[in-house]
Formats: structure tokens, C-alpha cells, sequence
């Protein structure tokens, strides 16, 4: 069975970890690779012992620690063309890189994995779902808006690990980020707020989601306890009164938890529906947050590489 771990998620760093018994692969690698082999080893997995990496887009934030961690591991990392291409500009170790084209499966193991596009101001974004016989695990980060491509892959998977990055009224009132953040967070192509997640939620629902894990959260913008709030409250006032609601955090890591369906029974059938899109302009302000102290300073090779990162 598939199970999903999370060793950190934020806009400084995401990186978390889908195994299936010995295949053992990362989704993004935007920790340091320091940060990246604690993690792993506080989870009780060896960090020589990775399968491979695959990744969502090529922002900092989900690829910086690239570079290190491979400098003594030759992965395979899989990305789409356009991905391919902007990260393996930055990255000088001996990886393998496996390109697919956005909207392709392929397998890693015993793992099928579907790709699927999403707006998001990078090159060639995408989500995945990971399945095998017996679950399925969607993730979705970084995304300005939901689709209904979105809504129709992600449709009845077991798990969903989804971002949630900020909290309208909170982005609205901060007082610490220029017009022009807010506007990038907000808009089409930056990333999605508590209430478009929970309507996300709410519309990918079946009756074998157990477990949503919430992501991406902003440190200034969102709060857990208010993403899982909102999320929750939709989730029963659309009758999925079982579904475990729960948020990843930067630093400490979510452990490993095995993605299988619901209790039979536990949820209603529930009609489709696609979520409302935000109005135009609908939210403002928010600026870069303020770097890591805890986490070492990542290696990058040049500033062009710092000026993909779209950070909050
Ligand atoms: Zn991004
Ligand atoms: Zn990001």
C-alpha cells in the first residue's frame, strides 16, 4: 500500500515522500539536501536508499536541494520537458533525468503516476496521482486556480495532499507585503486560498477519501488551525463528516502514513460540482516571507536560479 510522509512544506521548502515497500520516491526536493537527509532519517529512511525524485514545477521553493543531495546520489529525477530543461540548467550533479510530457503516466516500480497540468506562473506545472492496486494519492501544489482537469483527476483518491496557502482575510490585512505580492499570490496563476481548497476538497470528495493533507500554508497568511478549520467545515456541510483533515508544517516533519480508502459507508455518494472561481482582484497583499534561520543556506549556483522562486 502507499504511503505518504511530509518532510516539510512551506514557501521555504517542500519536499515529501510517497513509498510503495521499497520503492521510495521524493516529490520535490526544496529543503536544503542537509535538511532533506535529517528529515528522512528522523522518519527512519535512509537517505541512500531513494528510488527516485519527481517534480511539480521548477521554483526554488521545490527544487533547491537538488544539486547537493545528488551530488553523492544518482537519481533518476523525473519533470516534464519544460521542467527539465530550467532545472538541469542548475544542477551539475550526476543526475538521471526522465523527462515525460505533461499529462503522461509512468511507472517508478510498482508505482502508476499520472501527471496533470495546472496554472501556476511557472514553466510546465503539474499534479500528480499516485496509485497502486490498492490506493490512490493525489498531490496538488501550487495552484493559481482550480480546473476542472484538476477536479477530474483527482476525483476519488484516497488521500489528498493539497496546498492551502493563505487565508483571504488574512491576505487582505497584512500589512507586510506590497500590492504587487498580494497580487501574485492571488491571481490566476499563484496559488490557491483556504476557501477555493476547500471547495477543491469538497468536489474531488468520494466515498474512499480518508485523509486530506493540507500544504503550502503561508506563515503570515494562513494559520493550521484556520486552513483545517474552513476545509473540514466544508467537508461536512457537504456530508464527509469522516475525513481526516490535517496540515503539514515547515519544519517538523509529517510522518509516514499508509493511503488507503475510507470505512465502508463512511461518506455519502455526492454529486458532482466544480468549484467557483475567485472574482477578479478579489485579494491583495502579501510579500516574500522573511528566509529560514533554522534551515542551512541552500547552494545555488547564480541568481537567476533565486529569481524562479516564487515565495510567500
Ligand atoms: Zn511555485
Ligand atoms: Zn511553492
Amino acid at each position: 500500500m502507499l504511503e505518504l510522509a511530509v518532510l516539510g512544506s512551506g514557501s521555504s521548502g517542500n519536499c515529501a515522500l510517497v513509498s510503495l515497500g521499497k520503492t521510495r520516491v521524493l516529490i520535490d526536493a526544496g529543503l536544503s539536501a542537509k535538511q532533506i537527509c535529517l528529515r528522512l532519517e528522523a522518519l527512519g529512511v535512509d537517505p541512500d536508499e531513494l528510488t527516485a525524485i519527481v517534480l511539480t514545477h521548477e521554483h526554488g521553493d521545490h527544487t533547491r536541494g537538488i544539486d547537493v543531495f545528488c551530488r553523492k546520489r544518482s537519481l533518476p529525477i523525473y519533470a516534464t520537458l519544460h521542467t527539465c530543461a530550467v532545472v538541469r540548467e542548475n544542477v551539475s550533479s550526476p543526475v538521471i533525468w526522465t523527462q515525460f510530457d505533461s499529462g503522461a503516466g509512468f511507472e517508478i516500480g510498482d508505482m502508476k503516476i499520472e501527471s496533470f497540468s495546472v496554472p501556476h506562473d511557472a514553466v510546465d506545472p503539474v499534479g500528480f496521482v499516485f496509485r497502486c492496486e490498492e490506493s490512490s494519492l493525489g498531490v496538488l501544489s501550487d495552484v493559481g486556480h482550480v480546473t476542472r482537469m484538476i477536479v477530474d483527476r483527482l476525483k476519488g483518491v484516497d488521500t489528498l495532499f493539497t496546498e492551502a496557502n493563505y487565508d483571504e482575510k488574512m491576505l487582505q490585512e497584512d500589512t507586510k507585503r506590497p500590492w504587487s505580492t498580494k497580487q501574485r499570490i492571488s491571481n490566476r496563476h499563484g496559488h490557491l486560498s483556504n476557501d477555493q481548497t476547500a471547495e477543491l476538497v469538497a468536489s474531488v470528495a468520494g466515498e474512499n477519501l480518508k485523509r486530506v493533507v493540507l500544504g503550502h500554508l503561508s506563515s503570515d497568511c494562513n494559520t493550521p488551525e484556520l486552513a483545517a478549520k474552513i476545509i473540514s467545515e466544508k467537508l461536512g456541510t457537504e456530508g464527509f463528516t469522516s475525513v481526516t483533515v490535517e496540515c503539514a508544517d515547515r519544519k517538523e516533519p509529517l510522518p509516514s502514513e499508509a493511503v488507503a480508502h475510507a470505512p465502508v459507508n463512511a461518506a455519502p455518494a455526492k454529486e458532482e460540482s466544480i468549484p467557483q472561481e475567485k472574482a477578479p482582484n478579489s485579494a491583495l497583499v502579501c510579500e516574500p516571507s522573511p528566509p529560514e534561520t533554522e534551515a542551512p543556506a541552500p547552494s545555488l549556483p547564480n541568481q537567476e536560479w533565486r529569481q524562479t522562486e516564487l515565495i510567500f
